[in-house]
């Protein structure tokens, strides 16, 4: 007998969220707990495992989760979490549930929710990318995840490129990125550029946010602000144009903090996009934002659960 629910974990670098998931994905109960800043494996285990208690009933079909990072798929194993280093080599089959445990990567879950119950619903082949402080990937292809590591933030786009965290050079997260973004401010800064963003965080330059950038840029119009933004974009667009002359999606779904930017940052990623893919494949092709939010991640990883049952 198939029970209604699921539940799902968004085990991600700043917080974990946990959703109680029913089988046509409506989210019955939610929680988060901030997950930065614990220093051993054992520490992120005992948060997730507390969120899994207050959600555990008999009506519960499985566990789904989604983490940063890349896995080893048999082994449940995390090869590599950069944003989540305690989890460096750490084994979900470790876990003893009296259900089934299934781990996929967050952005892999993200791409997953969106096909079932969010932006990519009405298409068979798309890509996920979240755009954040980081840049991660999913793909869903004739319907159903495809489970490849879809790391499409660490594409190299220049070959003698700045260093990335991952230890190449030049990828499209070091050029698009949240983090890249604010670098750029950064550097332009200490360089001597004019901005309103000098007087923003009482003078403290690395205090400023992705939020700040966009709120100098459309508020106040300042110039260093819109042109870090619409350099970003142009890098995400070319990542774009990769993915596109690869795959020729129907969709390209954007999610994360900043989508919030759509009007410089992802016009200039379509203008830019548009320059460099075939024409026909860019003409078939949806740049759209996706549509569950902070939510998507924990609905994909409990459709894992609903997926494998089916
Ligand atoms: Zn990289």
């Amino acid at each position: 007998m198939t029970k209604p629910y699921a539940i799902g974990i968004d085990l991600g670098g700043t917080n974990l969220r946990a959703a109680l998931v029913s089988r046509d994905f409506e989210v019955v109960k939610k929680l988060k707990e901030p997950s930065s800043g614990l220093a051993a494996g054992g520490d992120v285990i005992r948060l997730m495992k507390a969120a899994i208690d207050e959600l555990m009933s008999p009506e519960v079909e499985g566990i789904g989760i989604g983490v940063a990072g890349v896995l080893e798929r048999g082994e449940s194993r995390i090869t590599i979490s950069p944003n989540i280093p305690p989890l460096n080599g750490y084994s979900f089959n470790d876990l003893a549930y009296p259900v089934p445990v299934y781990v996929e990567n967050d952005a892999n879950s993200a791409a997953l929710g969106e096909a079932r119950a969010g932006a990519g619903r009405n298409f068979k082949n798309f890509v996920l990318m979240t755009l954040g402080t980081g840049i991660g990937g999913g793909i869903i292809y004739g319907g159903e995840l495809l489970k490849v590591a879809a790391e499409v933030g660490h594409m190299s786009i220049a070959a003698d490129g700045k260093k990335c965290f991952c230890g190449n050079n030049g990828c499209l997260e070091i050029f698009a990125s949240a983090r890249a973004i604010i670098a750029a401010v950064v550097e332009a800064l200490e360089g001597g550029a004019e901005s309103i963003l000098r007087e923003c965080c009482q003078g403290k330059i690395y205090r400023i946010t992705p939020e700040d950038v966009y709120k100098a840029a459309f508020g106040e119009g300042d110039i260093l602000s819109r042109e870090v933004l619409k350099e970003a974009g142009r890098y995400l667009g070319v990542g774009i144009a990769n993915i596109i002359n690869i795959m020729s999606p129907e969709a390209v779904i954007l999610a994360g903090g900043l989508v919030g930017s759509w009007n410089i940052y992802v016009d200039e990623a379509i203008k830019e996009a548009s320059k460099r893919s075939f024409k026909s494949l860019f003409q078939g092709v949806s740049i759209i934002p996706a549509s569950l939010g902070d939510e998507a991640g924990a609905v994909g990883a409990a459709s894992l659960v609903f997926n494998e049952g089916k």
